[in-house]
């Protein structure tokens, strides 16, 4: 059996996206600003998959929705933006950032504070959640953007959109979320949560990689990442990925379609492994279930490095993920774990199972089986295990 429990990194295709995908690499392979029939071929099925993805995160129809090569380049491109228009001109010199956001967001950010920009790392408290109210206390007269992701990638902490949203609008400020672990997740709704900018991506929602797309509201148009041609409205050159297109299409309307089943089914599931998984001697948990997109656990198995399990896992066919970046010699903490306060050992023991609607019961039994069978070893080996004093600090609330 080969299961896929990192669903969060990436997802399988779906079925019925490829095959729409299909027709448009060797038979309607026009290039859509063309003026003949091979790219009139694609103008229905562009028009139909623009739709769908409008309808998915209930976008207006005067608003713009910019497709993008993926979620890096979609959240880089609103920061060099907010530098042409603010930084660079010296209208505002200060945005907002949550401290775990995707590297694609911090690194960005981290581009603004070398020109000059002050950035605010917004913290999160010891559940790996944000309180909306701390953005208030942060914004200033010169803070030109707030950017705060839907739900993390780590924890699955879903994070007060909306309230942040109503802040931002309330105080004349530009709101930017990434919603890539979002989609397909949770209701997604562009109007009711005052939202400026929204990111998304295709392939975390069983759409192919390499394509993603930019919410714009109506009237907040940014400058130009790519300039050179016409599409997209003039807002991002270059020839259109129509196959990615129409793949994303029909992946957000048939996330829309799964989701209740992701929010009841796929959710108790992820509850029945947990509880399973918290069976198991001094494992902990940090944030609370109903606070967590309904596919995703982060548990720490104190004692085991994270990389080590993973390489258990992965001999019995499972995947899975340590949040961490391994460099050739340090093995590097999950930063999510780090950014909440957990005591260094704890840090090193975090690994993420993400499953989606393709995750069955057997696999999470097979999973629970070997996950027990690998603690047993690693800890047999484990010297900070054996060595771990009675009452050991572990700097977590532990949600059981
Ligand atoms: N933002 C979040 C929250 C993510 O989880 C990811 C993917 O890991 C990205 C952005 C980057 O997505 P992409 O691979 O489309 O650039």
């Amino acid at each position: 059996m080969r299961v896929y429990l990192d669903n969060n990194a990436t997802t399988i295709v779906d079925p019925h996206v490829f095959e729409q995908m299909e027709p448009f690499f060797v038979q309607k392979y026009g290039n859509p600003n063309s003026l003949h029939q091979f790219a009139s071929d694609t103008h229905a099925p562009l028009k139909s998959a623009m739709e769908k993805i409008y309808a998915g995160i209930h976008a207006h129809k005067d608003d713009n929705v910019v497709i993008t090569s993926c979620a890096t380049e979609s959240n880089n491109w609103v920061f060099k933006s907010i530098y042409f228009e603010y930084i660079i001109t010296g209208r505002k010199n200060h945005i907002i950032i949550s401290e775990v956001e995707h590297p694609s967001v911090i690194a960005s950010a981290k581009f603004l504070e070398s020109q000059g920009c002050r950035v605010t790392y917004l913290p999160i408290n010891n559940e790996g959640l944000i309180e909306a109210q701390t953005v208030r206390d942060y914004i200033t007269d010169k803070t030109a953007l707030v950017s705060i992701m839907w739900a993390n990638n780590e924890t699955g902490a879903i994070f007060p959109i909306e309230e942040i949203g109503e802040i931002c609008k309330e105080k004349g400020v530009l709101f930017h979320t990434d919603a890539v672990q979002a989609i397909g997740k949770l209701p997604v709704d562009v109007q009711s949560a005052n939202i400026d900018y929204l990111t998304l991506s295709a392939h975390k929602f069983h759409g192919p990689k390499g394509v993603g797309a930019l919410y714009m509201k109506k009237g907040k148009e940014l400058t130009p990442l790519f300039h050179g041609g016409s599409q997209m409205g003039g807002h991002r050159s270059g020839t259109l990925n129509v196959a990615g297109i129409v793949g994303m299409g029909k992946a957000m309307e048939q996330a829309v379609d799964a989701l209740d089943y992701e929010m009841a089914d796929i959710r108790e599931m992820r509850d029945d492994f947990e509880d399973k998984l918290l069976e198991i001697e001094d494992t902990f948990v940090v944030t609370p279930r109903d606070k967590r997109t309904p596919n995703t656990i982060l548990i720490s198995f104190r004692g085991i490095e994270g990389e080590s399990m993973l390489w258990d896992l992965n001999r019995s066919n499972i995947a899975a993920s340590t949040g961490s970046a391994c460099a050739s010699e340090d093995l590097e903490a999950n930063s999510v774990m780090e950014a909440i306060g957990a005591a260094e050992d704890l840090a090193h023991t975090a690994i993420r199972f993400s499953l989606s609607r393709y995750t069955t019961q057997e696999e999470l039994e097979f999973t629970l089986a070997v996950v027990k069978e690998a603690v047993t070893r690693l800890r047999g080996i484990s010297s900070s295990y054996a060595y771990a004093p009675e009452g050991h600090e572990s700097g977590l609330d532990a949600h059981h």
